[in-house]
């Protein structure tokens, strides 16, 4: 690990004073950015320390919660009005990494942890454009059994690794940032992007842009959710596909209805093909079924992981299915 200095923020103006150089990083839990500087993969020389700052989770005057970055992921999924209110974001949480990891895990740091692409974190030979741009990629035609199969590139195939950020896709969640030049906030399913020729950069955030909240909209379709994640193993173990959805039937139609899809992409994949095919229509597995072949139609799946199309498929109809209750 190579040698940083540490400074623990008071509020989010020594936060953004503090982070004014090139190499310093915010430090959340540090779950996930102490792992990338033991191995090497990232060399910050300052660490921010930011768990100190706006770590409560408040109601809003137009019926939405207002969740400080700093808010523990234990937090956020055992509180009363997540788990009534949008309960795919509790499950979501509660699906991901041991419960440790959660209770020192920040809402931030989620966001903005990296993938877990195995050629990633190998520095000692393996080629990987996120790690080191214009290097090459290992993954292309090495061990892709986890990789994406939606809107990759040439250049990277990996995937966003967390579960919470599926959820907060398919809740038309905000992202609220502060910087230097001034505050301002981005629709989440805008917060990552796709690798096109720069997986080096996984967001839209500027350099030294701080995370300091996320605003869940008053959504009443999402008090019928859920998140199902599909992976190996059933704890420490990141989703192969997950499928966070709400469903709302209206005399016996779809009125209202929010997906989104994880470990198919470089971001949440918001699935707003399938939702604008079922909005308006009954309820049925056929209609479902549907849906999600629409919404895979564009899938490219890598020489390991073709197995990823159906099983998307099969899980967003069996999640639609639950949600609908009893399906004409
Ligand atoms: C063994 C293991 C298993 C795991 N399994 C899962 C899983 O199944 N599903 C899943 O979703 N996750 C999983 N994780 C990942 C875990 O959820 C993340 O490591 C965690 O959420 C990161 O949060 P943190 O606060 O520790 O972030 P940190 O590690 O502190 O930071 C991560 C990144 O966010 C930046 N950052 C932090 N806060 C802010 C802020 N306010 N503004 C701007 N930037 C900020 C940091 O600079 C850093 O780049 C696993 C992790 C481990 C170690
Ligand atoms: S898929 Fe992306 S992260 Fe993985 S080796 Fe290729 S460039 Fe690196």
């Amino acid at each position: 690990m190579s040698p940083f200095d540490y400074t623990r923020a008071g509020d989010v103006a020594e936060a953004l004073r503090l982070s004014d150089r090139p190499a310093a990083a915010y430090l959340g839990g540090g779950t996930n950015l102490i792992d990338l500087m033991r191995e090497t993969v990232a060399q910050p020389q300052r660490l921010v320390d930011v768990t100190g700052l706006a770590g409560d989770i408040a109601h809003t005057t137009d019926g939405g919660l207002m969740i400080g970055a700093a808010v523990k992921n234990t937090a956020l999924a055992e509180h009363r009005a997540i788990r009534s209110r949008y309960p795919m974001l509790s499950r979501a949480i509660l699906a991901g990494a041991s419960a440790q990891i959660r209770n020192m895990a920040t809402v931030g740091g989620n966001l903005l942890q990296r993938t877990r692409c195995a050629y990633f974190y190998d520095t000692d030979g393996s080629r990987c454009n996120k790690r080191s741009p214009g290097s090459g990629c290992d993954a292309v035609e090495g061990f892709n059994r986890g990789h994406a199969i939606l809107g990759a590139s040439a250049a990277c195939v990996a995937t966003h690794p967390s579960d919470m950020c599926v959820a907060l896709a398919a809740l038309d969640a905000v992202v609220h940032l502060d910087s230097r030049d001034g505050q301002r906030s981005l629709p989440f399913v805008n917060l990552h992007r796709l690798p096109g020729d720069h997986p080096e950069i996984d967001t839209v955030l500027e350099p030294g842009e701080l995370i300091t909240a996320i605003e869940l909209p008053a959504l009443p379709v999402a008090a019928n959710s859920t998140y199902r994640k599909v992976r190996d193993r059933a704890s420490y173990a990141f989703a192969l596909i997950s499928v966070a959805a709400a469903l709302e039937v209206t005399e016996g139609r779809i009125s209202a209805v929010r997906i989104a899809l994880g470990g198919v992409a470089h971001r949440p994949w918001r699935a707003a093909k399938a939702e604008a095919i079922l909005l308006g229509q009954p309820p049925s597995e056929a209609a479902f079924r549907d849906a999600a072949i629409a919404e895979l139609a564009d899938a490219r799946p890598l020489s390991d992981n073709g197995f990823k199309v159906p099983l998307a498929t099969r899980t967003l109809v069996a999640v639609l299915t639950d949600l609908a209750g009893e399906p004409a």
